[in-house]
């Protein structure tokens, strides 16, 4: 058996929670973050037979019975990840149609799961069935992102139509654009549902003074995602207390879908004039 800590999964999540927290994304305890691993992946370094505590998870989700995923625990620091992995990550298997979590590796200190266990679990059903390749919830407290669910309207389409604005790119790495929560409070199975919901027309989830989540098929993806509309409410943030002389028309949105293959979200633009 080797070493779970040399894992290319286990150093590449480590290496992910180092940097958000670098971003000024995870203050504190803030953020999580969840990747579903596949038993060949874990096999070489993780005994399956071997369960080391059962723990509750307080919803059922029968989509995820018997999948593996590492996750961050409930309480830990991103900026500590880096030095003590086992104690603040775990590898947990979902038994019992969801109801439990069979811890396998990690959480040394009698630790467990985030406490948005529910939103991640929920949100991760959803994209299995939307995409098989599908791996990674991610969670985090982005600054403008938050700032902008001040002083910005909520309105999907509006909020999505800002960020495409700000940057070039936006519409190419976000064409389905971002949805948004009102404010709710967090680590409850209703903010799990809701999100979930969210998710099915969205990679990028916004809760409204809280932050974002973020849905993809690796960890550089989900983390760009997030990246790249934070960029974007930066600008925004930079720019939205001056008269704006120009922005990206919507005639250049088009031109952008064109040029790269992607289409916005049905109705998220103008129609182009004939
Ligand atoms: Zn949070």
């Amino acid at each position: 058996m080797k070493d779970a800590l040399t894992a290319p999964w286990l150093t590449e999540l480590v290496r992910t929670c180092t940097n958000m927290y670098a971003h000024g994304w995870d203050e504190r305890n803030g953020g999580n973050i969840s990747v579903l691993l596949s038993e060949d992946r874990l096999a070489d370094y993780v005994y399956l037979t071997n369960v080391l505590r059962r723990i509750p998870t307080g919803f059922s989700a029968p989509a995820l019975e018997g999948k593996y995923f590492l996750v961050t625990g409930t309480g830990k620091y991103f900026k500590n990840v880096q030095y003590d992995p086992a104690a603040n990550l775990g590898v947990v298997r979902l038994a019992d149609g969801g109801q439990t979590a069979e811890l396998l590796w990690g959480f040394t200190d009698g630790g467990q799961f985030t406490s948005e266990f529910p939103a991640h679990m929920m949100s991760h059903a959803v994209w299995l069935g939307i995409d098989p390749a599908h791996r990674v919830v991610m969670h985090c407290h982005p600054d403008n992102l938050l700032a902008m669910t001040y002083v910005h309207d909520l309105d999907e389409r509006a909020f999505t139509r800002t960020l495409w604005q700000m940057e070039t790119e936006c519409i190419v790495v976000f064409p389905e654009g971002v949805n948004v929560l009102p404010w709710m409070v967090c680590g409850t199975n209703e903010i799990g549902e809701a999100t979930a919901e969210k998710m099915k027309t969205a990679r990028l989830v916004v809760w409204a003074q809280h932050g974002i989540y973020g849905a993809g098929r690796d960890l550089d993806e989900t983390f760009g995602l997030i990246e790249t509309a934070e960029k974007a409410a930066g600008i925004y943030m930079k720019i939205a207390h001056l008269p704006w002389k120009q922005t990206i028309t919507d005639e250049g949105l088009h031109r952008l879908e064109a040029r790269f293959g992607v289409k916005a979200r049905a109705g998220w633009l103008e129609p182009l004039a004939t």
